[in-house]
């Protein structure tokens, strides 16, 4: 059955996000005002920067319409990078307008200026004996604290860099910027599952 997949396309990879979610077997659309939002049974909310992000989801109307779905447990949610920082319950210093369900603590830009961008090898708990996910990080925040719902997924230098909690995903890196489409594939299965379609 179809499995439409929207993406928030305020900022960040929106296409690839898109070509990743084809790959994966879903159908996936542009998601900007709640009228978009009525055509979707998932979401992911991109990279970019959080602050602005959250100011024109507050804006649309899109953060307390996606905040009450998730609260029902039926609305799929994966947020990359700003997209954590939008799904995270507390936020070390300044904080954006957000959903805010995940009960994770985000530390914005937590890998510093000098390391800022980077890639690297992640094994991925869910992918069991598969080969490392190609990571990419970039401005990434640090997942500093998580509460006894969310399950980490995989880890880096000593912090939880992808973890889910119920119906919400969650990674501090960039998966659509490699040709690796297993984390877009697992989501979709996600959706599938939550739903039952
Ligand atoms: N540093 C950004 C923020 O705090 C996130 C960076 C990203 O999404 N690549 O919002």
């Amino acid at each position: 059955m179809e499995v439409r997949v929207g993406v928030l396309a305020i900022q960040g990879d929106v296409r690839e996000h898109k070509n990743h979610l084809a790959l994966a077997g879903a159908t996936p659309v542009e998601v900007r005002t709640l009228k978009d939002l009525n055509r979707v049974q998932a979401l992911i909310i991109p990279g970019g920067e959080s602050t602005t992000i959250g100011m024109l989801m507050a804006e649309e109307g899109l953060i307390d319409e996606i905040s009450s779905r998730v609260q029902n447990d039926q609305f799929p949610v994966y947020g990359t990078c700003a997209g954590l920082i939008v799904l995270a319950r507390d936020v070390v210093g300044l904080s954006p307008a957000r959903v805010g369900l995940m009960d994770i603590t985000a530390d914005r830009n937590a890998y510093g200026r000098q390391v800022s961008s980077f890639e690297t090898k992640l094994r991925i708990s869910v992918f069991h004996d598969q080969p490392d996910f190609p990571a990419v990080f970039i401005r990434a925040p640090r997942i500093t604290r998580y509460g006894p719902g969310v399950t980490p997924l995989a880890t880096y230098d000593g912090s939880v860099v992808m973890a889910e909690q119920g119906a919400l995903l969650v990674s501090a890196f960039h998966p659509e910027m490699s040709g690796d489409i297993r984390i877009h594939q697992y989501f979709v299965e996600k959706v599938r599952k939550t739903l039952k379609v």
